[in-house]
């Protein structure tokens, strides 16, 4: 095993040879803790047979633990100046490969078919902060190939992430994630285990990709719509934002018909709502448009 990138001296000393700053608008916090790192590539299951995808190395203090536990990593980093860095840092490991890119511009379809023959990659990182629901929803969405995802986030979106009905964390984000993953918080990771230290405490949260979609829908735009819409207006009954926001063409009575239908109180909100639910809805609201 090599010297730890991810102790806070190590860390400070590659920062201060490299004449390196810190860099806000990229979410740069690096992680200074060895032992968080273990636990994560630990809560990701890697093992010898992953070809793993990690977004934003930073100095390569995650890129180092992946590589000893992974068959090989391929990083990606949107920050130029950090790419001299990892090629001393990670220096030795044969199994690493480092692209300077954006990760919201990259192919990450082609990526994985050039990387791991097509089959489904984990994906385990520490992201940066200001764009971490961009990265995991456009990884989800866009129907890759991934078998994981084991991401630091900020707590109290984790929190989101993995949260259920009625929770006060519930909502549009509860739902997209759990429409296509089982979520799990594995941990939670205090801001002194970051340098420099985040304003926020942090947790690791794992995303296993169904098999298939949680809940099946034959209209998933109406379906996200009808989310986001119950979601916006979270004081307003959902018949309310239903009819005020809706744009569904469906009168009140209709909307209360269907509300009958489905055995639901006019005065339900949204956060009261299932995943199922809301298929549910999406299936009944579709079918009512249909006769008019
Ligand atoms: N993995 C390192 C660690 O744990 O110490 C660094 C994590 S730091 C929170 C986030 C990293 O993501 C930074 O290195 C930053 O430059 C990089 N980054 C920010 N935006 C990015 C993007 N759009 N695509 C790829 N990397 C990005």
């Amino acid at each position: 095993m090599k010297e730890r990138i991810a102790t806070p001296s190590r860390t400070k000393e590659i920062i201060e040879q490299n004449d390196f700053y810190f860099k806000k608008n990229f979410g740069q916090n690096f992680l200074i803790d060895s032992n968080i790192l273990e636990k994560i590539v630990a809560c990701a299951q890697v093992t010898e047979d992953d070809c793993v995808l990690e977004i934003g190395p930073g100095i390569g203090s995650l890129t180092q633990v992946l590589a000893e536990h992974a068959h090989s990593v391929v990083a990606v980093e949107i920050d130029s100046t950090l790419i001299p860095i990892l090629s001393q840092t990670l220096e030795g490991y044969d199994n690493i490969e480092i692209r300077n890119q954006d990760i919201l511009k990259t192919d990450v379809d082609a990526l994985i078919q050039e990387k791991n023959n097509g089959r489904p990659m984990k994906v385990v990182a520490n992201l940066p902060y200001y764009i971490t629901t961009p990265i995991i929803m456009d990884l989800l969405e866009q129907k890759h190939k991934i078998e994981s995802i084991t991401v630091m986030v900020q707590k109290e979106v984790a929190e989101r992430m993995q949260a259920g009905p009625k929770e006060k964390e519930y909502g549009a984000l509860s739902i997209a994630v759990q429409y296509y993953c089982d979520a799990h918080l594995d941990l939670i990771v205090q801001p002194s285990c970051f340098m420099p230290r985040p304003k926020v405490a942090s947790a690791v949260i794992t995303l296993r990709v169904l098999p298939q979609r949680k809940v099946q829908v034959a209209d998933e735009t109406l379906f996200f719509h009808l989310v986001k819409c119950a979601f916006g207006q979270r004081r307003k009954t959902l018949l309310n934002a239903l009819h005020n926001q809706g744009n569904l063409g469906l009168d009140k009575e209709t909307l209360t018909q269907i509300f009958t239908q489905l055995g639901w109180d006019v005065r339900v909100r949204g956060e009261a709502l299932s995943i199922t639910d809301f298929a549910a809805l999406t299936e009944a609201v579709a079918a009512a448009q249909q006769k008019i």
